[in-house]
């Protein structure tokens, strides 16, 4: 399904902003997210205009609690807002004037190569529009007067927002996962670059956020931007954790690894290309693969392995080692170069599609036919099964449901040329796809590479 454009609602404390993204989404509900986690009261909802829709995201307020100063909390917050839009509405207060943090705010956005529409509010008579000439210094292009609060110029603001942003086909998601950053697990045993790799992919560009603040969990992600699409790289505080003994970094690491699969969509498999795999790499992407994400192994280090005529051999040695991950595609990358990243990407990018991929049931089902007909299942103890209808329950992970006679029917060898069947007809690249067998209410799952 096409992805709504988002916009993000920016500024500094006080300007109006929450004011305006109620403004923008009007009557309807609004959610509360804790993925990108800034605040806890991070809010996003669908905002309309005629035909045309986009996701709104409120960056919340701020903590005045907090220990951290105003200026970095601001900046913390633009630069997580700036990861997942696609624009981004900076909001000014008209009757305060441009103040040293509007001016901050306003720095980072110019580096952006992302629309930004400035909103100066608190403008409700045609009079108070001449305080703009203030908002106009900034220099960032055409400065909409609006009054969040009574609704003055909103509609202006809205008619270039679509402007800029292209019109969503009409069945475009409404809201929520497919508009929210791709979470990336990055595991493997200790010292195969795991926390070099974040540091090359997230660059300058680097967002830290507490996903759960104020608990002792301490999950701290990291916010990147790669290409203008927004990645959150789940947990990589655990990453830079330092134990003792090859045991305990062993244990830790394996910790690490379950911990954040469970918040991910995708996992890296990280793998020392320099070194032969161990049983240790096989039980963490063991981990990747039992847990349903969608996985991409990565032999890192490249740079250490000397000859790039390598690669089909060690592809052949992570097949042999790791079959259960038979469906994952294999990248190499050198952390310390950079080589390899912009392939990484590609694959990221592809493999986050197939993992949400929704295979209309018509298509489906003529897929299951032909693989069927052109290899009909064989007797299990004296039953032949017999499949009469198939949809697609679920993505992230890909989830079939089968209507068959009898679910006992199936036999394991005959379940994985299914799922090749399946494979060859839609791709779904890194993606573990699970089958679910139904006759009535009899049902069973299981997790098939
Ligand atoms: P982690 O425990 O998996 O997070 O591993 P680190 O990122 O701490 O890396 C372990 C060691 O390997 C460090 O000394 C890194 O400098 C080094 N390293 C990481 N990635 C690469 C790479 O691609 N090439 C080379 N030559 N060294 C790397």
């Amino acid at each position: 399904m096409p992805r709504l454009p988002t916009i993000a609602i920016v500024g500094r404390p006080n300007v109006g902003k929450s004011t305006l993204f109620n403004r923008l989404i009007g009557n309807r509900k609004a959610i509360v997210r804790d993925v990108a986690g800034v605040t806890r009261d991070r809010l996003r909802g669908t905002c309309r205009f005629g035909a045309w829709r986009a996701a709104v995201v409120d960056t919340g307020g701020l903590d005045p609690g907090a220990a951290e100063p105003l200026v970095a909390q601001v900046r913390a917050q633009v630069l997580a807002a700036i990861a997942e839009a696609d624009a981004l509405v900076f909001v000014l207060d008209a009757r305060e004037g441009v103040t040293a943090l509007d001016e901050e705010v306003a720095r980072m956005l110019r580096r952006v190569a992302k629309p930004v529409l400035v909103a100066a509010n608190k403008v409700e008579t045609a009079a108070q529009e001449a305080g703009l000439a203030d908002a106009y210094r900034l220099g960032m292009g055409t400065v909409f007067p609006v009054s969040a609060e009574h609704g003055r110029g909103v509609d202006a603001l809205l008619e270039a927002a679509a402007a800029l942003l292209p019109a969503p086909a009409a069945e475009a998601e409404e809201e929520g996962e497919e508009s929210a950053p791709v979470r990336i697990a990055i595991v493997g045993r200790p010292n195969v670059g795991k926390s070099s790799l974040v540091n090359a992919i997230a660059g300058e560009e680097r967002v830290v956020v507490h996903s759960e603040p104020g608990t002792t969990r301490d999950a701290v992600d990291t916010v990147v931007t790669v290409r203008g699409r927004p990645y959150l790289l789940v947990d990589t505080a655990g990453l830079r954790r330092k134990g003792r003994t090859v045991e305990a970094l062993d244990k830790l690491a394996a910790v690490m690894a379950r911990r954040s699969l469970e918040r991910a969509d995708l996992a890296l498999v990280v793998v020392d290309g320099s070194q032969s795999l161990a049983a240790q790499d096989a039980r963490i992407a063991g981990y990747a693969e039992a847990a349903g994400r969608a996985v991409i192994v990565v032999v890192n280090k490249w740079d250490l392995v000397g000859s790039p005529d390598r690669a089909p051999e060690l592809v052949r040695t992570i097949r042999d080692r790791l079959p259960f991950l038979a469906y994952a595609p294999v990248v190499f990358t050198s952390a310390q170069t950079g080589a390899g990243l912009d392939t990484l990407f590609d694959t990221v990018e592809h493999v986050a599609a197939e993992y949400a991929k929704q295979v209309p049931t018509g298509e489906l089902n003529r897929a299951l036919t032909a693989a069927t007909t052109r290899r009909p299942p064989a007797g299990v103890r004296g039953k032949t099964l017999k499949v009469y209808y198939a949809t697609q329950i679920g993505t992230r992970p890909p989830t079939f449901l089968l209507f068959v006679n009898d679910p006992a029917a199936l036999h394991f060898s005959y379940e994985r040329y299914l799922i090749s069947a399946l494979r060859e007809a839609f791709g779904f690249t890194g993606c573990a796809l699970r089958l679910r067998l139904r006759r009535r209410r009899a049902s069973h799952v299981r997790l098939v590479p």
